[in-house]
């Protein structure tokens, strides 16, 4: 969400007529965007605000410091305490270029005027794109800050998001991910229509079996089998879907207020698993919330044993101010959590490598995302999202954004090798 929003913002900056520098030091403005989820990506905002002011004040620069995104809803004093100019609420472009130009501002409410900006093919990778539909998250799972800092569910109008995807498409881009805290719920403000309605209309409005969509993120809850039917049926759409469960303790999703059991979540799992073979469900997982057992903790290890991601992002509870957790006072221990992230990494680094090792020898689709860093092969991803390294054929050269045949030859680490066929 914070990249799509970025890249909004470096788009109409240069339309102004503003430049890019590549480093720091350069700048007359630096802008810094911003997320809250946990504690060790605002300590990282927190590092980089004092060491772009101590080289300010150092140089004598006249250049100037903006923060925007969530952290303006956890943190404004301390910013400014660190010699911030400005900070911004949640991601509003026409407030931040009001003030560039002009240097004052009209404050308005959090959220209150929220405005969807046009998407753009990613300054990078000019083949993909984000495509936000919802903003902010009416869900308010307890230990989450995001519906504080982002407010509440706003949906975007079906028109503007199928007339942005036909400009993106127009622009090059090959690969586009919807965006949404829980895009499950698109349309339940507006009644404009539901998740699975505007991919039916996204999937008609490619027509061109070149364009992948993804989405993320999807809530257990919402995740029903209409959307697993429109997922296997729509050409366009990938077969692949982020699907967070947290915890395996029905004890501990209650105290999250996920609103599912574990059991209702196996059950959607092996539907999608029933009607297609090769899907890929990844998914996020939290440990150490609310005095977390050891038999809690098992519960969730049982549940990536026998679903078996190939991918998961593990985390470590971190209590964030404002949440309902925190006023809630749950109690939590955060060094029981740092031992158990351990764990659960070291196994679920164990099942990703028995299952990708399962792809050795299948045949894929791959979309041609970059060439690697050692310029000896290209690196790709598959429909089902898995990351494949393209061994550099000589006489071949491939495009990125393209799509090829290839086979998985081998895997190094946690990478599946493949060959263009
Ligand atoms: N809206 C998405 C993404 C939310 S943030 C969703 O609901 O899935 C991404 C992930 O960060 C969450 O799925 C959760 O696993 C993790 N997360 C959120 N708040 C957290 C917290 N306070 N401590 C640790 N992890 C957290
Ligand atoms: Fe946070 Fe829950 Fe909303 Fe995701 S669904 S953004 S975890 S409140």
């Amino acid at each position: 969400m914070n990249r799509a929003d970025s890249n909004s913002l470096i788009h109409s900056l240069q339309s102004e007529g503003f430049l890019e520098t590549t480093e720091y030091i350069d700048s007359d403005i630096i802008i810094i965007n911003t997320c809250s989820v946990r504690q060790h990506a605002e300590d990282r905002v927190f590092a980089r605000v004092r060491l772009f002011n101590a080289f300010k004040k150092r140089e004598k620069k006249s250049m100037k410091i903006i923060v925007m995104g969530c952290m303006a809803q956890t943190s404004k004093d301390r910013l400014y305490s660190l010699g911030v100019d400005k900070v911004f609420d949640v991601y509003n472009e026409i407030k931040i270029l009001d003030y560039i130009k002009n240097d004052d501002l009209i404050e308005n409410d959090f959220n209150s005027n929220y405005v969807f900006s046009k998407s753009y093919v990613d300054k990078l990778y000019t083949h993909k794109a984000f495509l936000p539909i919802t903003h902010g998250c009416d869900n308010w799972c307890t230990y989450c800050i995001v519906p504080h800092t982002r407010g509440g569910l706003i949906s975007r109008p079906s028109k503007d998001i199928l007339e942005d995807l036909k400009s993106l498409i127009d622009s090059g881009a090959k690969e586009i991910t919807l965006l949404g805290q829980n895009v499950n719920s698109y349309g339940e403000d507006t009644k404009d229509m539901s998740f699975v309605q505007l991919l039916e209309e996204v999937d008609k409005t490619i027509n061109d079996s070149d364009v992948w969509i993804r989405f993320t993120t999807s809530h257990p809850k919402d995740f029903d089998k209409n959307l697993a039917d429109a997922i296997i049926n729509l050409k366009s759409v990938c077969e692949h879907i982020h699907l967070p469960f947290q915890s395996g303790s029905n004890r501990i999703l209650n105290l999250m207020d996920r609103k599912y059991t574990i059991e209702e979540y196996l059950e959607k799992v092996s539907y999608l698993r029933n009607i297609t073979k090769d899907f890929l469900i990844s998914t996020d997982i939290i440990v150490g919330f609310a005095d977390e057992t050891d038999e809690e903790f098992t519960e969730t290890l049982n549940v990536i044993k026998s679903i078996g991601f190939e991918e998961a992002y593990l985390y470590k509870y971190s209590e964030r101010a404002g949440t309902v957790a925190h006023e809630k006072k749950i109690a939590y221990d955060p060094n029981n959590g740092s031992l158990r992230l351990s764990k659960l990494i070291e196994i679920q680094r164990a099942i990703a490598l028995s299952l990708l090792t399962k792809q050795v020898g299948t045949f894929h689709k791959v979309m041609i995302n970059s060439i690697a860093k050692d310029k000896n092969n290209y690196l790709g991803r598959t429909r089902e999202n898995r990351s494949i390294v393209i061994r550099l054929n000589d006489d071949k050269v491939l495009k990125t954004g393209e799509i090829y045949n290839a086979k998985i030859i081998d895997i190094r680490g946690h990478s599946l090798i493949a060959d263009i066929i």
